[in-house]
């Protein structure tokens, strides 16, 4: 028999598709990719890795469009930050019914504890996932299943309650045990996604505020650089390294202002929106502070736009003028 288990590639989904393995069940591992990292060509060897030193097999789906609808039409609100957890797994299990019965599986599995996330992983919240998903009794969570209503892979005799964990709570103990029991590796365990950090939630509250109507690219964008609100109608984006040249290259925009330093390499800059010729300016100046040329007193930048190119020089901005645009 098949079944579908929802994989991130943490300790928690390591040990439900070990286990569900260990029952004798056809596993087929099944990861969701966040907007940040999809559409960009990044082949995904981290998890791929995970999944193969588990020898299960793994289908990867990278979110877009149909993500950010979710993310903007919430239901259940954000946690900590801008994280919106209930929605989030609501939107992904409904997603993971259709792979069920594409692939022929009978039941999703995930890896949750009750009590582990106080926004998605209470018993309150697996009932309203359920509900919202259409899939009542079809979701087992064999970490904490001896402690939970039973199932329906349990009534039909798929499962046996004995065989299932009674893990709970925000403690890995029992998950650590259980993977140095059977000699998994995973990841340390770590606390969410980009969506639950500080400095996501800034940036979000920023683009929110100035360009409410913010398209995917945008969303994808917070995940990148250094961030600076030049005015509200123009933001300035810094890699903050060569490796973030690529994903930044990616995301612009033919209406999107490129600049690069002209006599040497670096981090690329990206300037988005429509803004005074001064205000290029700044932002030109702002990227200079991040560049192998900071020290000098005025460096030669590039800046492509479309077919245009032209190339200005300026002094690098203050630490002050640099913090008071910072996002
Ligand atoms: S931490 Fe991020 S990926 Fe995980 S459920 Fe919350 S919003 Fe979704």
């Amino acid at each position: 028999m098949k079944c579908l288990v929802m994989f991130s590639g943490g300790l928690d989904s390591t040990i439900a598709v070990h286990l569900m393995q260990r029952l004798g069940f056809d596993v087929l591992a099944l990861h969701y990719v966040l907007p940040f990292y999809s559409g960009l060509g990044l082949s995904h060897e981290v998890i791929k890795a995970r999944a193969a030193s588990l020898a299960v097999p793994l289908r990867i789906e990278e979110e877009g469009q149909e993500y950010l609808e979710m993310f903007k039409g919430r239901q259940f609100g954000f946690g900590k930050n801008v994280n919106p957890c209930l929605d989030c797994r609501i939107h992904r299990i409904k997603k993971a019914a259709v792979v069920m019965d594409e692939v022929g599986a009978s039941f999703i599995v995930t890896g949750e504890v009750v009590g582990q996330r106080p926004m998605s992983q209470r018993r309150e919240c697996f009932d309203i996932i359920e509900k919202q998903t259409g899939l009542k009794g079809m979701i087992l969570r064999p970490l904490c299943a001896k402690i939970l209503k039973v199932t329906i892979p349990e009534e039909r005799g798929w499962v046996r309650r004995e065989d299932m964990l009674d893990f709970w709570g925000r403690g890995r103990k029992g998950q650590m045990a259980y993977a140095a029991k059977f000699n998994l590796s995973y990841p340390m365990p770590a606390g969410g996604c980009l969506l639950t950090h500080v400095r996501t939630a800034e940036r979000y509250a920023d683009l929110a505020n100035n360009n409410p109507d913010f398209s995917l690219n945008d969303f994808k964008l917070l995940a990148y650089g250094r961030h600076f609100r030049i005015s509200s109608a123009l933001r300035f984006v810094q890699a903050r390294d060569d490796t973030e040249n690529d994903p930044l290259g990616a995301l612009r925009l033919p209406d999107d202002t490129e600049i690069l330093l002209r006599d040497a390499l670096g981090p690329a800059g990206l300037v988005r929106g429509e803004g005074s010729e001064e205000e290029m300016l700044l932002a030109c100046s702002i990227f200079v502070k991040y560049t192998r040329e900071r020290t000098k007193d005025l460096a030669a930048v590039v800046l492509t736009k479309g077919d245009t190119m032209r190339v200005i020089e300026t002094a690098p901005a203050s630490e002050e003028v640099c913090e008071k645009f910072r996002i």
